[in-house]
Parts: structure tokens; C-alpha cells; sequence
């Protein structure tokens, strides 16, 4: 049974002050966590210091993929399992991916060789059992492409999601509530005790700013790069860290005839570029930079985009111009190492494996370097550990309620809310309001519906065109406060154009 959030701050009658499992983390670790943990029929209750998919999970490439790149480091059991996961996700038939054709363009000087490329993507393809279409050679044209820089293309398959990184998250997570499955957004964890055998909680409410408390039998900690925040405050025990590595996106306007997906070869570290269709939109990059801490890594600079604009001016026939990118993309991957490993290396040569960390004295799990592409493997495996810290689930359904995740029927979601000079139409803000959690302007605009990063200014439209049918929306999700939520998305907004003009003028 899904259950509507309460449409008050109040906590909604019914919250629980105890639970099997407290997940701390409402990207798609914790996510993927929580359906599955609900799936095998545990009380579980996830919180979210901000909104759902509120961190990186809202700045991804949006790809189920094998990992291409991975197999410079001769990561091939990564490569086979990512495979695996992708495949997987397809096979579920949900609305949530779909087959993505791919072209990997060599370069023709500095870059490698085409036979080379040929011979690494057949590999690929054996290593993922062969289940996509077998590359090929592909020399059709694109007029977008910088002519001369490349040799022909080579033609393979991975998976993209449909509608948005951030959305898949969120329906996860509304899929798997129920009357024992509670989440909360804009409710951070403040500090976690391990007394007599359990967690005692300390939670802090930011839509009522009041504090809550629960009690939870085990903690997992699927905070992403904030994970090892958490650990700190529980002193919970872990082998690994997070390393920090940015990525940022432009998203632009989607070149007229892009049906494919296209990786550029960049001749540096061994590394890509992409520009990858999504809606009337493209995304082109990403960036990786090591970063040493959390602060700022959130917020693309100058540097970034410059940098993307550079690659930009190389790779495509026409440099890109102020009016061609929409809006900008920007999250930190967590990379789990070691604690004793020091990070001097180029972000692609750390491994991509993910791990799982048991405390057993305190009944908590720690996950580190969560992905897409695998997150519904890596929430298995965690269960299982879990299932052996705290034993099968009892009292709401038992083991026996075991169900495959994430197949919940999608509740209708009407959709009424359109720019009068746009076609596309969204979800209706009052639904979003009750049943979806959101709470705030902005949450509508960038996790709700993708009108944020499809619309110049953060939806604002260029010159403000849309400032009238925003502060409509504005009143109907946060009411009284709907002014200053517009005055902060036009600040928003404004801090964004000067990152990009003050990049245009510096390429
Ligand atoms: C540029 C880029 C491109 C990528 N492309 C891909 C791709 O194409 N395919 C793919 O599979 N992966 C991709 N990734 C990786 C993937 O996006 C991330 O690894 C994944 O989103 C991490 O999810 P997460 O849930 O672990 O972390 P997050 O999404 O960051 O979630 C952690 C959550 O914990 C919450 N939190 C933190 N502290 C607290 C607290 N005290 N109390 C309550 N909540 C708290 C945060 O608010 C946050 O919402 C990409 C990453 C980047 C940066």
C-alpha cells in the first residue's frame, strides 16, 4: 500500500519511534537499499538531510554501462559484473532504461588505434556474455563533428535512463513505502548512539525544524561522499574511504540529428568526453577532478566549464555559443579506497569496486562507491550481510514477503503543468506536493521534473520569460514562502550565468 505524505510539516500520524533498519541516505544507495530491504519484509525508515537524490545522484551520466573505461585498469571481473548489472536493468522491462546505441570515435592523430579500439570493444563485448549487439564499424557522419579529428566510428550498445538520474531514484524510494517503510526528505541524521544493543537516533526535521528520535535495530550508512561523515559522528568502524573526484556536465541543446550516443576520445589519461542525447537536450562532458574535501566540490567553477567549453571548440564543428548551453551539472563520484591510500593518481585510475564494510559489534553497514549501474547488486549483497547481523525480518510479513524490487505499479501521475511556449507538459505541482515529497520549489523544478536543466535560468527562461508561471508554482508547493523561493532560484539562476559568462569570455 503507498501511503501519502503528510501535506503539513507535522510528522504524519502513525511515524514509528522504532525500526529494523534506519538507512541514512536518499540517493541511489540508499534507495536501492531501502527497496530491497523492504522487499524482504523489514521495518526500515530512510532519511535524507535534503531532498531525494539531493547529491550526485542528480548529477550522473545517466548510463546503466559496463564500464568501458575500466578495462585500462584491467578491471574485468568490475567490468563483467557492471555488464551484468546493465543487462539486468533492461530485462526488468521497466520504463526506467532503455538500449542506448553508442559510437566510440578515435582520434585520428595522438589517439588510439582504430584496430586497437575494435579489438578492446569485442572484449567488451565477450566480457559482457555477449547480450548487446556486437560492434561494428560505423562510418555515418554527423554534421556536429569536428571533420578530419576523427577516424570512423565504432558502433556497440549500452543502456541510458529515460526520463532522469534523480527521478529513478525517487520513484524507487515512493515505490517501496509502506504502512512498516517510511522516508523522509529534509530530515538529517544529527547524531546516532549505540546503547544497550540498538541505535538511538537523533534526527532533525528541516521543514518543522524540530528534532525527532528513533530507535533501529542496525544502521546503514549509504550517505555517499558524506559517508564518512557519518561513520565519524556513530564512531562506526570502516576499512575504506571515500575518495572525491568532481564531474560536471554541460547540458546543451541537443544537436539537430543526434540519435546516438557519441564518446570522443580525449588522447589524455585514456580518457572520454560524451555527448549524450537526453530529451531536446544533450549532456557534454564530464570533467574528472580529485577533490580534497565536500565543500564547493557541489559547485561547477569557471574552470570546469571552460574546460568543457575548450574540449567543446575541439571535437565539434561549431564551438558552442552562451545560447547553447541550458544549465549546468555537477557531482562528486565517491571512489572507495582504503583508509591509508593516498590520492595523487588521475581519478580514472582508482578502482571503481564498491565495498561493503560491516561494524558487527554495532549492527552497521557502511557502503562505499555506489553506482547506478550496480546499485541494485550492491543493496543485495548488503541485505544479505544485514539478514546476518540482525537475523529474518519478523512481525510485518516475515522472510516469506519477499519481493522483487522496485516492480511496484507505478501510481498515475497526472500531468498538468506547462510553459505556455513548451510543448512538454509536467507533473502536476499539487500532486508532486502530496504525494512525491516535494516540498520545495526547486525540488519540483530539478528532481521532480527536469525543467531546471531544460530551460535557460533553472526554468526561469531566458530574460525571465517564465517568471509568471513560476511564481504561480511556487505558491502552490511552498504557499507563503513562495516569493523568497523565487527571489533564491533567481539568485541561483544569476550565480549560474556568471559562471558561464565569465568561462565564454575566458575560452
Ligand atoms: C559526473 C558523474 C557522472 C556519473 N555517471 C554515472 C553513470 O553514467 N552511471 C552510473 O552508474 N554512475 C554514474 N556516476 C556515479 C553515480 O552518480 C554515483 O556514484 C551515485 O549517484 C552515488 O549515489 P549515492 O546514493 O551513493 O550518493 P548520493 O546521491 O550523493 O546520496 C547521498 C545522500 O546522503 C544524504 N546525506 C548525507 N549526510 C546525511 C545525513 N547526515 N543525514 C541524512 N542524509 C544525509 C545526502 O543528502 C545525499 O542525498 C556518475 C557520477 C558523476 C559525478
Amino acid at each position: 500500500m503507498t501511503l501519502p505524505f503528510p501535506s503539513s510539516a507535522e510528522a504524519a500520524p502513525g511515524t514509528p519511534e522504532e525500526t529494523d533498519v534506519l538507512i541514512v541516505g536518499g540517493g541511489v544507495t540508499g534507495a536501492a537499499m531501502f527497496r530491497e530491504v523492504v522487499s524482504r519484509g523489514y521495518r526500515a525508515v530512510l532519511v535524507d538531510k535534503g531532498d531525494f537524490a539531493g547529491g550526485t545522484s542528480q548529477a550522473s551520466g545517466m548510463l546503466a554501462w559496463g564500464g568501458l573505461l575500466y578495462m585500462r585498469n584491467l578491471e574485468f571481473g568490475t567490468v563483467r559484473k557492471l555488464c551484468r548489472a546493465r543487462d539486468d536493468w533492461i530485462s526488468e522491462g521497466t520504463d526506467e532504461v532503455q538500449v542506448a546505441p553508442f559510437r566510440y570515435l578515435p582520434l585520428k592523430k595522438g589517439g588510439r588505434s582504430s584496430s586497437f579500439v575494435r579489438l578492446a570493444l569485442e572484449t567488451y563485448w565477450h566480457l559482457g556474455g555477449r547480450r548487446r549487439s556486437r560492434p561494428f564499424r560505423d562510418q555515418s557522419s554527423h554534421p556536429f563533428l569536428h571533420q578530419g579529428r576523427f577516424q570512423a566510428g565504432l558502433a556497440y550498445e549500452e543502456a541510458a535512463m529515460v526520463q532522469s538520474d534523480a527521478r529513478v531514484t525517487l520513484d524507487w524510494i515512493l515505490g517501496a513505502r509502506a504502512e512498516h517503510a517510511h522516508a523522509w526528505n529534509h530530515c538529517a541524521l544529527e547524531a546516532a548512539d549505540w546503547q544497550d544493543g540498538h541505535w538511538q537516533v537523533r534526527l532533525h526535521d528541516r521543514r518543522s525544524d524540530s528534532p525527532r528520535s528513533l530507535r533501529a535495530k542496525a544502521l546503514v550508512n549509504a550517505a555517499g561522499v558524506w559517508a564518512d561523515g557519518v561513520a565519524d559522528m556513530a564512531a562506526i568502524q570502516t576499512e575504506h574511504r571515500h575518495a572525491l573526484s568532481k564531474g560536471v556536465y554541460l547540458v546543451v541543446q541537443r544537436p539537430k540529428g543526434l540519435d546516438q550516443y557519441l564518446a570522443f576520445e580525449m588522447g589524455e589519461h585514456g580518457d572520454t568526453l560524451t555527448l549524450t542525447p537526453w530529451g531536446p537536450a544533450a549532456l557534454w562532458g564530464p570533467t574528472e577532478t580529485l577533490v580534497e574535501s565536500i565543500d564547493g566540490g557541489f559547485q561547477p567553477d569557471g574552470n570546469d566549464v571552460r574546460f568543457l567549453l575548450d574540449q567543446a571548440a575541439r571535437n565539434l564543428s561549431t564551438p558552442l555559443k552562451p545560447h547553447d548551453v541550458l544549465s549546468l551539472r555537477c557531482g562528486i563520484r565517491p571512489l572507495a579506497v582504503k583508509k591509508n591510500h593516498r590520492a595523487t593518481k588521475y581519478p580514472l585510475d582508482l578502482s571503481r569496486k564498491h565495498a561493503i564494510d560491516v561494524d558487527r559489534a554495532k549492527r552497521a553497514i557502511t557502503l562505499f562507491g555506489g553506482k547506478f549501474t550496480s546499485s541494485g547488486a550492491l543493496a543485495a549483497r548488503a541485505a544479505d550481510r544485514l539478514e546476518r547481523l540482525v537475523g529474518a525480518p519478523r512481525g510485518v510479513g516475515g522472510a516469506g514477503s519477499r519481493g522483487a524490487p522496485g516492480k511496484a505499479p507505478r501510481p498515475h501521475r497526472p500531468t498538468n503543468f506547462c510553459f505556455a511556449d513548451h510543448q512538454a507538459r509536467w507533473i502536476d505541482p499539487a500532486f508532486a506536493r502530496d504525494q512525491e515529497a516535494c516540498w520545495l520549489l526547486v525540488d519540483y523544478l530539478r528532481r521532480r521534473t527536469s525543467i531546471a536543466q531544460w530551460t535557460p535560468r533553472l526554468g526561469l527562461g531566458a530574460g525571465d520569460s517564465h517568471l509568471d508561471e513560476i511564481s504561480r508554482l511556487a505558491e502552490v508547493i511552498e504557499g507563503d514562502r513562495g516569493s523568497l523561493a523565487v527571489e533564491g532560484l533567481r539568485a541561483a539562476a544569476n550565480l549560474q550565468d556568471e559562471t558561464l559568462e565569465c568561462a565564454f569570455m575566458r575560452s
